[in-house]
């Protein structure tokens, strides 16, 4: 039985309660609080080398003076510290009299701390200090940083402690004491490090090889944990589901297809069309993600998927993130599909009354073939004559609960097409939808010309306005966006309208509309009507227009304060334009001053219109975690060392060695597969997001 936290020695009950707070709550917990750098100890840097943004680096030199300055809470304790090569300012906010007994001008110290910039000078705030140091003791040491909350250093639990706490853990446990979480067979077979050695490695790694080992050994492990409870999940599920058999094409399609179309699907489009219908014939129930970049034409697949359902007498659901894109759906199904003698219906929140108990009473008495909405289609108050498919646009702003609810709508669940224009890196896809099947879109319809992207400083507006104003001219239209990150920022809607006018000025002879989050569905509507007629030639919007909007004839799309933008939202914004033959342009407004990071966005878009390659470098660039939607889309488990942005090898060999495993046995219930059950198991218990999709 491990001990509780708070009687490790060097924690004590104040610290286990901040511990906790971090989900750190047991033992076991500590172990797998992984360091997520090391810092080579050997290593010192000249004071003229630093950057403010570099990590914990170490400085070796001595105090040339130390004074007091400030009041009250801004009382602070500076000193110079130099090295021959320069000088830097060290900062002390706590501690002041105890620190300034420690340094003198005499010795020498090493100092271990992190640069940063304070009024465009490099400096440090309380570092770790040595004096006369013994430099011997850090020859070839990798030191572990732990990453620190705000809780955690109010708590004093500074990362010299958090190694103390680990050590004082690692000496309680014993390396006899940690279990082995991987079947005896396939570390042997694949020869990894057994899991006490890797965690003991990893906190106290000797070099860099060994770590390494330590390392792809824990990577291993998380990765093959998370694809077997996906897949697992997936067993169960083409076991148990019997879908909804839809045998024929239907006559639907056909004639669509004979009298309706517009242009000849591209092969990418039919090749999907064909896997989703293979899925709906099958007699098991479809889950399956298709993945096509802005703009690839996913409307049109979805609607011939619908076709085939409404050829076999039964009901299809679309259901969109926004009440714009439902209302555009809406608009084009109805158009596409007029005299075919399919009914179209709507339903979103805004539909009430009268018309909503229209509708409902249309879906249960099967009136109704086609319903285009929103998240009111969940609701439990919908309920269908005979729903067979459920389309969703978008996925990444719906949750997998969401998706779960659809589940229930018939006695045989529906099958189910996911849409993603969120370029989905494939590593990250088959960890986040390992249960379901994924089809590509991986051709742009013919003729598209990408979209030129450019990068203008807030200073250059004017040749912005000419630039705009010579496209207005061609008889194209323009949006430009504002950021409008909550949708609450007084500032942002202040940013917002005074565009608006803005605009309105310098652009006289032409018509300005707006839409944000903020107006009534009609308000929304009638903007939306304005620009998509060509009424409008200009809209300036936020946020609310990235996903799905399509006007073909908009070929400008400007981009105010760029620089807020994540990489996948500003290609999602840049997918509205380049729908049409003609050359279309994003231009990217910034401030003249740019971080590092936001440049190397801006760059990136520039320089790529591949969403896929985008959203590669979005993943390098801020991690898996972050990127749109999939905190929330289910990963069964918080990945703790491996990071999807890096680790696609050692994912597709995980994902290899679970589908074995579940080969050997599908269900996991065997006495072979006792330690993989009892370790998934654990994991699930202790995992927030976790939710079954059945
Ligand atoms: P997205 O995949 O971003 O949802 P849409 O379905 O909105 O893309 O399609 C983008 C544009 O391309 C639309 O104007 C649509 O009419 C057009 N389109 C779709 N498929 C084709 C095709 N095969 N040939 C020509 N144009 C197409
Ligand atoms: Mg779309």
């Amino acid at each position: 039985m491990a001990k509780e936290l708070q009687y490790v020695k060097g924690i004590g009950p104040k610290r286990a309660e901040v511990l906790n707070r971090d989900g750190i709550m047991t033992e076991a917990d500590v172990l797998e609080y992984y360091p997520y750098r090391y810092v080579d100890r050997s290593k010192i840097y000249a004071i003229t080398e630093l950057r403010a943004d570099m990590s914990y680096v170490q400085i070796y030199g001595r105090f040339m003076s130390k004074q007091v300055v400030g009041e009250g809470s801004r009382k602070r304790l500076t000193a110079q510290f130099a090295d021959g090569t320069g000088a830097i300012e060290i900062v002390w906010f706590k501690g002041m009299n105890y620190v300034a007994d420690q340094i003198n001008t005499t010795d020498h110290f090493l100092l271990f701390g992190k640069p940063t910039s304070f009024g465009g000078r490099i400096n440090m705030a309380h570092p770790e200090m040595e004096r006369e140091p013994d430099r011997a003791k850090f020859e070839g040491k990798l030191m572990p940083i732990y990453s620190s909350t705000d809780g955690m250093r109010r708590a004093g639990i500074s990362n010299k402690v958090m190694q103390s706490i680990v050590a004082n853990v690692f000496a309680d446990i014993t390396l006899g004491g940690i279990a082995e979480t991987l079947p005896t067979e396939l570390t042997r077979r694949h020869n990894l490090m057994g899991r006490a050695q890797a965690l003991w490695t990893i906190h106290n790694p000797s070099d860099l090889q060994t770590l390494e080992v330590a390392r792809f050994r824990m990577k291993f492990e998380e990765l093959f944990y998370v694809q077997l409870a996906l897949l697992r999940n997936r067993n169960v599920n083409l076991r148990k589901s019997d879908g909804i058999s839809l045998d024929k094409p239907g006559a639907h399609l056909s004639e669509f297809y004979a009298k309706h179309l517009k242009f000849e699907p591209t092969g990418a489009q039919k090749r999907v069309v064909h896997e989703v219908w293979a899925d709906m014939k099958s007699g098991r129930q479809m889950n399956r993600l298709v993945q096509g970049d802005v703009g690839s034409g996913k409307t049109l697949v979805a609607l011939m998927c619908m076709l085939i359902v409404t050829g076999n007498g039964k009901q299809a659901c679309l259901m969109a993130p926004t009440e714009i894109l439902a209302n555009q759906h809406f608009e084009s199904l109805t158009g596409e599909l007029s005299g075919m003698g399919i009914k179209v219906a709507m339903l979103t929140g805004s539909v009430k009354s009268k018309a909503r108990k229209e509708v409902l009473a249309g879906l249960a008495n099967g009136g109704i073939d086609i319903v285009v909405g929103t998240h009111a289609l969940i609701e439990p108050t919908v309920t269908f004559k005979d729903l067979a498919l459920c389309v969703i646009d978008e996925q990444h702003r719906f949750g997998v609960e969401q998706r779960a609810k659809l589940w229930a709508k018939n006695t045989r669940p529906p099958h189910v097409l996911v849409m993603t224009a969120t370029p989905i890196p494939r590593t990250l896809a088959m960890t986040i939808y390992g249960d379901l099947d994924v089809s590509v879109i991986d051709e742009m319809p013919p003729g598209r010309k990408p979209v030129a992207t450019e990068h203008y400083y807030n200073s250059t507006r004017n040749r912005l306005n000419a630039f705009i104003r010579s496209e207005l001219k061609k008889g194209r239209q323009a949006y430009i966006v504002y950021p409008l990150i909550k949708e609450s920022e007084r500032m942002d809607y202040k940013n917002l309208e005074e565009g608006y006018e803005f605009t309105r000025q310098c652009f006289p002879e032409y018509r300005v509309c707006m839409v944000h989050g903020k107006l009534k569905a009609e308000e929304k509507d009638e903007a939306m009507r304005q620009f998509s007629s060509g009424e409008a030639q200009i809209m300036v919007a936020t946020t609310v227009i990235e996903v799905g909007v399509n006007v073909p004839n908009a070929s400008v799309m400007v981009i105010e304060s760029a620089e807020r933008f994540g990489l996948s939202q500003l290609h999602q914004l840049r997918g509205r334009v380049g729908r049409g033959a003609e050359q279309s342009y994003c231009i990217l407004m910034t401030a003249n001053e740019l971080a590092r990071d936001t440049r190397r966005r801006i760059e990136i878009m520039c320089s790529s219109t591949d969403g896929f390659e985008i959203a590669e470098a979005d993943m390098r660039l801020r991690g898996p975690g972050d990127i749109d939607g999939t905190q929330q889309s289910g990963v069964p488990f918080q990945l703790k060392v491996a990071d999807l942005a890096r680790d696609g090898q050692i994912l597709s060999f995980a994902r290899d060695c679970a589908l074995e495993t579940l080969k050997d046995d599908p269900t996991l219930s065997g006495p072979q597969s006792a330690v993989v059950r009892n370790r998934l198991m654990e994991l699930q218990s202790t995992s927030v997001n976790w939710s079954m999709i059945s």
